[in-house]
């Protein structure tokens, strides 16, 4: 038996020391190659998640000619190619310039760009923030300045659905239908009320105010969570910043903190022009070349010609027409993908574990397959050590190699006694997973 959940909400957590910083973020890119255990490994940033079927088939063509051959989408919404060669850097950044997956070598780690999956495919969604990131990727790669940002500082734009509001970006946009855009940064409670028409310059000016903020402060900050001032100064600044630009905006209090929402859910999202979205999930991340193709063919062939990896390690497609997703959805899933919510694999994830990663005391991808029908529930996420790198925002089951086994916990609280027999593994994270939480 686990123990019992904790009985109250968690209380917001403490504000963290500032850290004091004498380098800069190690985050790879496409062009500064990680060294693993299986090889180099790049990062290329998608904003938020779109690509074209050309730009999809080159990623994949390099991770067979170049990698593992596998594609591994992450937490952010972007892939990584992993079991590269240390010397392959050169070849890599002519192939992802090529296909625009490059727009500016400076700017590479800096276009950190998560945005609502479903916006503009569905109602009632309060505005296409698509356009919002669209925009700010240009501003971005324009901005001189911009090039600074740490390869971990994130903007997020959310629809109004609330799904990628929660994700801890630094600078989140979130579109109101009443109010204009609201600007949050970095878990502050005080936000400000923007044009919508100016959502992207603010977002890019709030950057420009953390880097003058940063290098005021001296400690090197990467994030806003670490500006001595805290976030509540930072907004006052950007308000400040903003005032200056011609940009009007009227400060208020968020009632509510920034809650984590869930991504689309896997299968067949209806659109109000009778169209219709494909929503499926990659097991653990992980999507091989068929299943690659299979996706790349139907965007092309069936839907618009585009694909939209999400924040949650999934896929979208737009524009398909009902009959066609339905044939799609299930050859997807013949194929291994989730397609359905009550899939034992929806919302399970794993940091890449032994053999990849050194630090690793397992093989967390490994140990983590789930028990049959056990698909609902709290998200878990299997670490190979207390890095936790990847793991979900708001509540989640955490479970973490230790030298004696794993130990699984929510919101901090340990369940049990330290897991070592792997015949009890999926029986207990499922058991984890459904235990229902307080309010
Ligand atoms: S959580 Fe630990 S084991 Fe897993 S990838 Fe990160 S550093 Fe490696």
């Amino acid at each position: 038996m686990l123990a019992a959940m904790p009985r109250t909400s968690a209380p917001p957590p403490p504000r963290q020391p500032v850290p004091r910083r004498d380098r800069g973020d190690a985050c790879p890119g496409s062009l500064r190659l990680h060294t693993a255990d299986d090889g180099a490994l790049a990062r290329v940033r998608i904003p938020a998640g779109v690509l074209t079927v050309s730009q999809a088939r080159t990623l994949m063509d390099a991770a067979r000619r170049l990698g593992d051959g596998a594609l591994h989408l992450t937490s952010r919404g972007n892939v990584q190619l992993r079991g590269l060669a240390p010397d392959c850097g050169q070849e890599l950044a002519g192939v992802l310039a090529d296909a625009g997956l490059l727009p500016s070598v400076r700017h590479e780690r800096a276009r950190n760009i998560v945005a609502s999956p479903l916006s503009g495919l569905e109602s009632p969604a309060a505005a296409d923030v698509h356009a919002w990131a669209r925009e700010l990727d240009s501003l971005l790669c324009a901005c001189d300045a911009a090039a600074e940002l740490s390869g971990r500082f994130l903007f997020a734009f959310d629809d109004g659905r609330g799904d990628v509001a929660g994700l801890g970006a630094d600078v989140t946009l979130i579109a109101s239908p009443d109010a204009g855009a609201l600007l949050c940064a970095g878990g502050a409670r005080e936000v400000l009320v923007v044009p919508p028409e100016h959502a992207a310059r603010c977002a890019l000016l709030a950057a420009e105010t953390f880097l003058g903020a940063a290098r005021d402060a001296g400690t090197g900050a990467w994030r806003v969570a670490e500006l001595p001032g805290g976030p509540s100064a930072f907004v006052r600044a950007v308000a400040e910043r903003l005032s200056a630009a011609g940009i009007t905006a009227a400060a208020r209090e968020r009632a509510e903190p920034l809650t984590s929402g869930t991504g689309p859910e896997p299968g067949v999202v209806p659109a109000p022009d009778g169209r219709a979205a494909l929503s499926v999930e990659a097991p653990l991340g992980l999507i091989t070349a068929g299943q690659w193709s299979l996706l790349t063919r139907t965007a092309l062939h069936d839907g618009a010609g585009e694909l939209r990896l999400t924040p949650w390690r999934g896929v979208v497609l737009p524009g398909l027409g009902p009959d066609s997703a339905r044939t799609r959805l299930a050859e997807l899933s013949a194929a291994g993908m989730i397609t359905a919510a009550d899939s034992p694999w929806h919302g399970v994830g794993a940091c890449i574990g032994r053999p990849g990663c050194a630090k690793s005391l397992a093989d967390v991808r490994a140990d983590a397959a789930p028990a049959p029908g056990t698909g609902r529930g709290l998200p878990v996420y299997w670490s190979g050590c207390a890095r936790r790198c990847g793991h979900p925002h708001g509540d989640w089951v955490d479970v973490v190699a230790t030298a004696g086994g794993y130990d699984i916990s929510v919101r901090g609280e340990r369940l049990r006694d330290t897991m070592n027999d792997p015949s009890e593994f999926a029986a207990t994270v499922a058991e984890a997973r459904t235990t229902p939480l307080p309010q």
